[in-house]
């Protein structure tokens, strides 16, 4: 038997809209009410850029993310051995065909070759995701923000691209300086959304959130953004986009997860908590770094990355309530973070690009499943985790087969990952008995794919981004 499904935040909601949706569950391939407890399960993936065990192991003690926590609590949690050097574009491209770099094609930020750089699209992708695999299967899925989505394809479900666009706004409020905010979708550009009928709602629903930006961001952090002209408030104008890109994701889709309850697969991604750890771990771990910066800047600026922390777990929590009642819930990063330049003072006059005092390092991924095809854990106090307790599960390769199986499909041959077995409900494993086919991806699948062929919006401006992430030279 499947362990009781946990008790969620705005189940009760759930419930009420269960009767508007038994109707469109039926018309999914299995019934959404009266699933035996081994029936395969949808899986929802909150992808979340950059999210160090240490800072959750340490927020738990003080109960401030208390969504995380619980899904620690009600499923199985470890960390997974990652890529390196930890490039976000190709771990979760990996993540989503289950394949290495090598085979997908997407190798990082930019292609190599040619006078200009030139940024990797979705029609670099060689091998199919797990979207494409779900739909060969007869099932649906949702996509939002996810790495090297643009253009958008065709498939049974919705995609929203994360197009990597980027846009010139005024500033209001206390940034009147004309900032460069950049982020996910944008007004007027074709591709970025699947289908295109959903296209002038998603934009609205963008354009919510950029009017309601400065208000959004004095509820998210206690202290005021950083202003003027100094290195730390440009490192603040440069996080801006990713933290509007991610706004906007969470808005999205939960009003997809909302609207569509018969979803087999989804998957969202989150980056700000890796463009803000890169550049705001000085204040966030001061004693890390020599000289320690100072009393003020501190207490300024100290509490952005744990605030963001914060506002991403709230996300957790809402996404998992608004997910279809009987998924599968997987919370994972892609590598973690670390301190960096421990020794470098750090002069905000400074000309030029300011230091980050926070990489990946070679640290592991983060990862949570839970849910009702999931194995009870002896129980577990996140207020009392430590580091040593993490076990590692394998790593980020085992997280498209393990999907696969929690959907009821064979996994392919040529993944390199296995599914993590020993997470997974015995009653469900013996109802699917894990199956393997030799590939997912037939031969000339990549030749036949036909995506548009349109340069990403605004690359230029999203190439100057990622050099200031220090990614690409
Ligand atoms: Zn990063």
């Amino acid at each position: 038997m499947g362990k009781k499904p946990m008790p969620r935040p705005g189940r009760h909601k759930l419930i009420l809209l269960l009767g508007l949706t038994a109707l469109v569950c039926s018309a999914s391939s299995y019934s959404c009410k009266g699933r035996p407890p081994a029936a395969r399960r949808p899986v929802v993936l909150i992808a979340i850029d950059g999210l160090e065990w240490d800072v959750a192991i340490e927020m738990f003690r003080d109960g401030k993310l208390p969504n995380l926590a619980q899904q620690i609590r009600s499923g199985a949690f470890g960390e997974l051995d990652t890529m390196h050097p930890s490039l976000s574009p190709a771990i979760w491209t990996s993540v989503a065909t289950g394949l290495p770099p090598a085979q997908h094609g997407i190798r990082g930020f930019v292609k190599s070759g040619g006078k200009q750089p030139k940024l990797f699209t979705n029609r670099d992708r060689r091998t199919k995701a797990l979207w494409n695999i779900a739909a060969d299967h007869d099932l649906k899925s949702g996509v939002v923000g996810w790495w090297n989505t643009f253009p958008v394809e065709p498939l049974p479900g919705v995609m929203v691209a994360q197009s990597n666009a980027t846009r010139q706004v005024a500033g209001q409020g206390a940034n009147k300086d004309r900032g460069v905010l950049k982020g996910s979708l944008q007004q007027g550009w074709p591709h970025q959304v699947e289908p295109e009928a959903l296209e002038d709602r998603f934009l609205a629903l963008a354009g919510e959130v950029d009017a309601n930006l400065d208000e959004t961001f004095r509820r998210i952090f206690r202290k005021p953004e950083p202003t003027g002209t100094d290195a730390v408030a440009r490192m603040w104008q440069e996080s801006r986009w990713s933290l509007r890109a991610d706004l906007e994701y969470e808005r999205i889709a939960l009003e997809i997860l909302a609207t569509r309850q018969n979803l087999d697969l989804f998957l969202v991604y989150f980056g700000g908590t890796d463009v803000l750890g890169h550049r705001f771990w000085r204040w966030a771990y001061p004693k890390q770094y020599q000289p320690a910066p100072d009393a003020k800047s501190i207490d300024a600026y100290g509490s952005i990355l744990r605030d963001y922390y914060e506002y991403t777990d709230a996300v957790v929590g809402r996404l998992v309530a608004a997910a279809p009642e009987d998924a599968v819930i997987v919370v994972m990063s892609d590598h973690g973070m670390s301190a960096v330049g421990r020794k470098k003072r750090f002069d905000p006059e400074a000309p030029g690009r300011p230091p980050r005092s926070g990489a990946h390092g070679h640290s592991s991924a983060f990862f949570t499943i839970s849910g009702p095809a999931i194995r009870s854990m002896p129980p577990v106090v996140p207020e009392e985790l430590r580091r040593p307790d993490i076990p590692r599960l394998g790593s980020i390769f085992d997280v498209a087969p393990t999907m696969l199986a929690l959907m009821g499909i064979p996994v392919g041959a040529d993944m390199p990952g296995k599914v993590l077995a020993d997470l997974i409900d015995p009653a469900f494993l013996e109802a699917h008995p894990l199956r393997k086919v030799p590939t997912h991806t037939p031969p000339g699948w990549f030749r036949k794919r036909v995506l548009p062929d349109v340069e990403t919006p605004r690359s230029d401006e999203r190439l100057e981004q990622l050099r200031s992430l220090g990614y690409i030279q």
